[in-house]
């Protein structure tokens, strides 16, 4: 993938999250909020099973069991300490052109991480059954 492609730039922008929220369970009287998800790097990403599921844009956390009085600020630093977007100081519109850059990079590695995490699971299922038929195959030779 292109790492400027338009579609990997676009979520560092709150009004493209917010829109994402479409939807979203909780809107009135509550914490989290689509504005409050939104300006903590939530995009919404519900399935059919889950209405409630949120992703940061930036170090890919999935969150979901969202609480009416949740802080989306609060919960993000919590599940995901080292994201590096929850811990900016500055607006993304407020970084020089090398601050964004090096931002960008580490949104790379989460990138990277979570696919590498995921082959490495699906490999080890994988693993897990070849061992159990071989197993099976062994007992039936006795
Ligand atoms: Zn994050």
């Amino acid at each position: 993938m292109d790492p400027f492609s338009e579609v990997d730039l676009k979520m560092y922008f709150y009004e493209n999250r917010l829109k994402t929220f479409e939807g979203w369970p909780f809107n009135e009287d509550c914490t989290c909020t689509p504005e409050n998800m939104a300006r903590a790097g939530f995009v919404h990403t519900p399935s059919e099973n889950s209405p409630d599921i949120a992703m940061c844009f930036f170090c890919l956390k999935e969150l979901e069991g969202w609480e009416p009085e949740d802080d989306p600020e609060k919960e993000h630093k919590s599940h995901s300490s080292s994201c590096h977007f929850i811990a900016l100081k500055k607006k993304v519109d407020e970084l020089s052109v090398e601050e964004f850059f090096k931002l960008h990079k580490e949104k790379h590695k989460s990138m990277i991480k979570k696919t590498g995490n995921a082959a490495i699971t699906k490999f080890e299922e994988a693993a897990k059954l070849k061992r159990a038929n071989i197993i099976k195959a062994a007992e039936g030779e006795e």
